[in-house]
């Protein structure tokens, strides 16, 4: 079904990320957690790109699998690190032949040791000129734009940050799905500017449930994402894995829910190729469960 489709449904869309594990053991693997997170029928699945080239092959394998065994949509990222423009065209026409439906475009972060993103000789320097490149070469996927309710971390301010965003739409995004944050009010502040900035596509909040203190703070650091007080000092009254776990799914339950009653078109669930989390987030919160509705 075509991205747009999908978009329009008078339901909450849910969209699982997954990334693409480091061996054919860890692929079969992940293909098994894949068959329970079907059970909760997605709208479609995403798929990360690295850096490095074999993960690049890994992303078309865990798509094209996602795609066999569930027939879902699948998007695959695709980043713009280290790549001139016929490489990534190279890429997209893999991807198509890989039946790939989506692609949620991105510039990338730097390389590792590099402070600052730089293109390569024939390269894109910013997602929306991947955007760009996708609607006239491959005009058939839909496509995905990143959003950051708290600000990329490298753009000097909010106004600039949205300005870009802008350009990213009206490049011819379908939808926004935006970096993960623990905090509902930096998500409505956000899509709020997007609104008055003119933005009518469809933004998907992406919620990534804690599993522990120790991990989420580690991603949170990454992509800079604010941890509430009162959530870590919660996560941090005990040491042990199952209390941390049953706090973030709680702290999800409770995003989740306050982002269904604003009216989001959907979330997107950075499900880091686990099932648990999830599985207990959707059958809380009727309206992302899909047998009811
Ligand atoms: C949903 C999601 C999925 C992701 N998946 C992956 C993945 O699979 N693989 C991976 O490596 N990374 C991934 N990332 C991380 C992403 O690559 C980084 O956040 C990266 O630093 C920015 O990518 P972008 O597409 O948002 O870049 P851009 O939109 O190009 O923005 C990058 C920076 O440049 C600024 N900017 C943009 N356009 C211009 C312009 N024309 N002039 C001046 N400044 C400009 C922006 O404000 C921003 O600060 C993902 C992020 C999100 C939110």
């Amino acid at each position: 079904m075509s991205l747009k489709n999908i978009l329009t449904s008078d339901r909450p869309v849910v969209s699982f990320e997954l990334f693409p594990p480091k061996s054919d053991a860890g692929v079969d693997d992940l293909m098994k957690n894949v068959g329970e997170l079907a059970e909760l029928s997605p709208d479609f699945y995403t798929c990360t790109y690295g850096a490095g080239g074999s993960t690049r092959d890994r992303t078309l394998d865990v798509t094209r699998r996602v795609r066999e065994q569930t027939s879902t949509p699948t998007a695959s990222h695709l980043t713009c690190v280290g790549s001139t423009r016929d490489e990534l065209r190279g890429y997209l026409k893999r991807a198509q032949e890989a039946g790939v439906d989506y692609i949620v475009a991105l510039r990338g972060d730097p390389p590792k040791g590099e402070e600052t993103f730089q293109a390569v000789e024939g390269g894109l320097s910013y997602a929306n000129e991947l955007v760009e490149l996708i609607k006239a070469d491959f005009p058939e996927f839909g496509i995905l734009v990143a959003g950051y309710p708290e600000v990329h971390q490298e753009a000097p301010s909010a106004e600039v940050d949205l300005e870009n965003l802008v350009r990213k739409v009206n490049a011819g995004a379908d939808a926004i799905v935006t970096q993960l944050f623990y905090s509902n009010d930096d998500f409505f502040r956000f899509r709020e500017k997007c609104e008055a900035a003119g933005i009518t596509i469809p933004i998907l909040p992406g919620l990534l449930p804690v599993l522990s203190l120790k991990q989420v703070q580690r991603i949170a650091g990454l992509c800079k994402a604010k941890l509430p007080t009162t959530f870590v000092e919660r996560l941090s009254q005990q040491d042990s894995p199952e209390w941390q776990f049953q706090v973030g799914v709680e702290h999800a339950i409770a995003q989740a829910e306050g982002l269904v009653a604003a009216g989001i078109p959907g979330i997107h669930f950075y499900v880091l190729n686990k099932v648990t989390a999830t599985q207990q987030i959707l059958s809380a919160v009727p309206q992302l469960g899909r047998q009811t509705v």
